[in-house]
């Protein structure tokens, strides 16, 4: 039981490394390089890697939580925050031409 959980564990993190190479891969096309960057985040909150707050970091509402990723080529560095401000936070970087 214990060795089954582990291997888990193992499993996920390989998981992890394999999406964060896709992610920084210059080779692959940009929509698999985001998707694997998403992934990766949410591998590294499920093993601990990323605590998810428990509210919004801009409104500090309770609400529901969605990963924000400023820039996918740091697949591990997203900031929480709820629908109302995740969209503004989209426009902010659509704007910035690096969406
Ligand atoms: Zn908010």
């Amino acid at each position: 039981m214990k060795k089954g959980r582990r291997n888990r564990q193992h499993a996920k993190l390989a998981r992890l490394r394999r999406h964060l190479e896709i992610s920084l891969d210059l080779l692959k096309p940009r929509r698999i390089r985001t998707r694997s960057a998403r992934y990766a985040a949410a591998l590294a909150e499920q093993l601990g890697l990323i605590t998810r707050p428990k509210c919004c970091a801009w409104c500090r509402r309770r609400l529901r939580l969605e990963r924000h990723h400023w820039n996918y080529d740091e697949p591990l560095s997203v900031t929480y925050l709820c629908g109302d401000c995740h969209e503004i936070a989209d426009s902010m970087v659509c704007g910035a031409g690096i969406a």
